[in-house]
């Protein structure tokens, strides 16, 4: 909370080896310690554990914490007993907390969190995001909530029409950093962390966070502590991974079959097209399925995801916009019908099962054209999955070129939609953007085949350079 210059990180390694304690020794308010009680929590996940007291202590932070290991009540908890605490004579109708996320399922999931955890105070929280209407949202925050939780599109849109102030934030969040600050979202978050006070402590919390982007979250922090409790971009414990080599015609066939033994299943597709195709195929089968893209509205989205998390229904195909954030209690099964092809998506997507504790199984299809994202993923997690099936050889580079130019000539739907009016380019009317969290769309290139790489755009070492094409978490 001091001079924002001295920004080399302090590293202070959380102690995930160290016995847990209890909430009670948390020092947090009764009426947050009541609200987790009700929550069935018995006691703080080692990211709670190691980032409550830091937070308490006004520390800007740095954490980085696997999917499902209770990042979100790591960062809320402190701050709505640092709101409380420092609140008193301070009126309840002031922009006090700002969080970012990346999607809109996550921003409501997040906006969820914070209000069961202060359903015993009188703080309001707030979630706006872009794909519905404004004027219901600009009429709310004529009583600014305590903590709003936001897409960064949607936020910037309601800046500028002067529906509401952040002059008066003291605690600012970026969950799912790495993404936040990735290059499609940078000038969205420096243009709102501008309008920010300077005297703020800042919050970054992410599943996975490349150095290059660790670096730029620095220039975003003052002095921040840093805690890593699981090995960034390890995949959770409980979770049993296998792959299957598969070609990509008998995908589909495998799926059905995948699908028969489990109570339910979410299943990842890397277009919106193909996720429109399985559930057509699935359905041809007699299994029923929903689809969850960009390409759908926010309330079918909305409605499709309550259905799912509520067990009425028991397979989602949906594309990387539910890869983060979906919180889906004791979810069984993850399947990646495609696999991505950057590997951080594939510990977010599986991270969609394996919560809280629960044993969960990831399945995915990997086809000949595939092997190269199957490096990546085995890079990154440093695991080797369990192998199902005989690997079949890398593709020749020439057999690649002939792949990506079969690729290139591919109907138009299998692609990414191009913006179509003005309204929907970077900084026009976001709100019209298939995408997600209002995320400026990225220019299309068409990615260069690589000598045994598949079509549609070779792994690549690091997120956010140039020319990625895809954008996980964020609707293609
Ligand atoms: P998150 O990583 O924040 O998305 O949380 C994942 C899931 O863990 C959510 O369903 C939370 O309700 C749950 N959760 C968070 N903290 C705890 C805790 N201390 N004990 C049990 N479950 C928790």
């Amino acid at each position: 909370m001091s001079t924002k210059k001295q920004n080399s990180a302090r590293a202070v390694d959380a102690v995930s080896d160290q016995p847990l304690g209890d909430f009670e020794s948390l020092d947090l308010a009764k009426e947050l310690r009541q609200a987790v009680r009700e929550a069935g929590y018995k006691r703080p996940t080692p990211i709670q554990q190691a980032a409550i007291p830091l937070v308490l202590s006004g520390s800007d932070l740095i954490g980085c914490a696997q999917t499902g290991t209770g990042k979100t009540a790591a960062f809320a908890l402190p701050i709505l007993n640092r709101l409380l605490m420092d609140g008193r004579g301070k009126s309840n109708d002031l922009i006090r907390t700002l969080v970012l996320a990346p999607t809109r399922e996550l921003a409501a999931q997040i906006g969820a969190s914070f209000e069961s955890y202060a359903k015993k105070t009188r703080l309001r929280t707030m979630v706006v995001f872009g794909g519905v209407k404004k004027g219901p949202q600009v009429n709310a925050l004529r009583r600014p909530p305590a903590i709003l939780v936001a897409t960064p599109g949607r936020l910037l849109d309601l800046l500028s029409d002067r529906a509401l102030s952040l002059s008066e934030v003291e605690y600012a969040v970026l969950d799912e950093a790495d993404r936040m600050l990735d290059m499609g979202f940078i000038h969205d978050v420096r243009r709102i962390l501008s309008t920010l006070p300077k005297q703020r402590q800042t919050l970054l919390f992410s599943a996975t966070m490349p150095r290059e982007v660790e670096k730029l979250a620095a220039q975003f922090l003052d002095c921040p502590q840093r805690i890593a409790v699981d090995p960034v971009s390890s995949t959770v414990e409980p979770i049993e991974q296998s792959v299957h080599f598969v070609e990509k015609r008998e995908k589909t066939g495998l799926l059905i079959e995948t699908l028969r033994s489990s109570s339910q299943a979410l299943v990842f597709t890397r277009t919106k097209h193909g996720a429109n195709k399985v559930v057509r195929q699935l359905a041809k089968a007699g299994i029923s399925a929903a689809a969850i893209h960009g390409n759908k509205s926010q309330s079918a989205r909305e409605t499709a995801l309550a259905a799912f998390k509520s067990g009425r229904t028991r397979i989602v195909v949906a594309t990387d916009l539910a890869s983060r954030g979906l919180d889906v209690k004791e979810l069984p099964l993850v399947v990646n019908y495609d696999l991505p092809n950057e590997p951080e998506v594939y510990v977010h997507r599986i991270g969609r099962t394996g919560r809280a504790g629960s044993v969960g199984t990831a399945v995915s299809f990997c086809s000949r054209e595939e092997l190269p994202y199957l490096g990546s993923i085995e890079k990154l997690t440093r695991r080797r999955l369990d192998r199902i099936g005989s690997e079949p050889k890398p593709l020749t580079g020439s057999e690649s070129r002939a792949e990506s130019r079969a690729s290139a000539a591919r109907p138009a739907t299998t692609r990414p939609a191009r913006p179509r009016r003005r309204s929907d380019r970077p900084y026009g009317n976001r709100s019209q953007q298939a995408g997600e969290g209002n995320a400026p769309p990225r220019r299309r290139r068409r990615a260069k085949p690589a000598g045994g790489r598949p079509s549609n755009g070779p792994p690549r070492s690091r997120r956010g350079g140039k020319g990625s094409g895809a954008r996980p978490g964020v609707e293609r």
